[in-house]
């Protein structure tokens, strides 16, 4: 919707974790390698030396992001999703002789969820471990799921609806007890949170360059040396011949230049987030009754705030708020076409009614205490109009219930 037909005055864009706008300073980066420094990065003249080099040099940015040992350990991908495919089916299907089980949780991204069906299709078992209400992957309940022919499980290192952390460092370390090989989809963590792979005892862990404010379309996919893996597509060979075809230049040097960005400002820009999600989240719950923050109060990523409301449903919130200029999610954007409610929120045991009634906020750099404001003194309105409206809310039940009573008193007089 237009800001005229929107009638908003002003936008407010609070949807960081469906798309970032690409910073700047990393678009810079990537300008001249559309059609200036254009080469092939495998050609051996000279126009390919430049773009070769550039793409070793995000290499080793996304490694130093993550900790990884050396930069060839980094396997540069489309995005989070491939990053996920060739890291969990590349393990499962090389591991296949060895043991068909795979444990995850069951509330991974919708990505790593539909892969596993696909596994399950294919002869795999897989465990789905049930979180605590809060949203966290039970140690106790992983441990149980553990089997002596489990060859990988899967875990997210921060939920991207509801921010909540894992307890990745106790998982990487129970697996490497047993053996068994570890994956990590650390989309929605990379750049906000550091993350160190030696020290969480990580095999395999995808990230995203969408999350990072870098161009969408690109990410990385880490193994660990010595992590056998197969590769899921074949072609020319390129990336360890993990993930053949021409590299995409332009994109994995936003990748590198956003990773590169992300590390440096991770602690100024993590502090400035968590202060606004926090004066956010206290906002919210304190002006609007009957509100209930999804997730962990703390243990949370730093821009991330998810709430639901009773007797209120979350697309209708998310319309009106859009309406007065405020762009957030009611649902992961990779599940919202479903209209369903999100299975994040079902896992934690939240009723469905709840469910529906999510709002998500994700923060970034355009963010400002003065839209924080903004959308507390918009946001409580807009509720307080909807639940009046709404048919289950408990003053209009009241209603209901009492002129139905009336309509069977006249039906029993009629009848009399
Ligand atoms: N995993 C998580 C946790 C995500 O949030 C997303 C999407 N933001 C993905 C995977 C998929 O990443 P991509 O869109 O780059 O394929």
């Amino acid at each position: 919707m237009s800001m005229q037909a929107s009638g908003a005055k002003r936008r407010v864009y609070m949807d960081y974790a469906a798309a970032c706008p690409v910073d700047e300073r990393v678009l810079a980066s990537m300008m001249p390698f559309f059609s200036e420094k254009f080469g092939n990065p495998s050609s051996l003249h000279q126009a390919g030396r430049e773009p070769k080099k550039a793409i070793e040099e995000a290499r080793a940015r996304v490694a130093a992001l993550i900790n990884a040992k050396r930069k060839e350990e980094v396997i540069l991908t489309s995005g989070g999703t491939e990053s996920n495919n060739m890291g969990i089916k590349g393990v499962a299907m090389r591991m296949m002789g060895e043991g068909k089980h795979l444990v995850t949780s069951a509330i991974e991204h919708i990505s790593v969820l539909n892969i596993m069906k696909s596994l399950e299709k294919s002869g795999f078992e897989v465990t789905y471990v049930k979180p605590t209400g809060d949203g966290f992957v039970d140690l106790e309940e992983f441990e149980k799921a553990l089997r002596k022919d489990t060859v990988l499980a899967t875990i997210m290192y921060a939920n991207n609806e509801i921010g909540t952390l894992q307890p990745i460092d106790e998982i990487g370390r129970l697996l490497e007890e047993k053996d068994i090989f570890f994956h990590v989809d650390a989309v929605a963590a990379a750049g906000k949170v550091p993350i160190d792979v030696q020290r969480s005892k990580i095999d395999l862990l995808s990230v995203s360059s969408n999350d990072m404010c870098g161009p969408k379309g690109a990410g990385a996919l880490f193994v660990r040396d010595g992590t056998r893996i197969e590769a899921v597509s074949q072609g020319g060979g390129q990336e360890r011949g993990l993930r053949s075809g021409s590299e995409n230049v332009p994109a994995i040097v936003g990748l590198g230049a956003a990773a590169e960005l992300a590390k440096a400002e991770m602690e100024e820009e993590g502090a400035r987030l968590r202060a606004l999600r926090d004066k956010l989240i206290d906002g919210i719950l304190r002006s609007i009754e009957e509100s209930f923050l999804n997730g962990h109060r703390t243990k949370r990523l730093p821009n991330n705030a998810n709430f639901r409301f009773r007797y209120v449903e979350g697309e209708s919130m998310l319309l009106n708020l859009d309406m007065m200029g405020i762009s957030v999610s009611s649902s992961s954007p990779c599940t919202s076409k479903s209209l369903l409610p999100s299975h994040v929120l079902l896992a934690c045991e939240i009723p469905t009614e709840e469910a529906q009634s999510a709002v998500q906020f994700t923060l970034g750099r355009s963010n400002s205490e003065d839209e924080i404001d903004h959308v507390l003194e918009v946001f409580p309105g807009i509720v307080k109009k909807l639940r009046a409206m709404s048919p289950f809310s408990p003053k209009n039940i009241e209603e209901m219930r009492s002129t139905a009573g009336h309509r069977d008193e006249e039906h029993h007089h009629d009848s009399e």
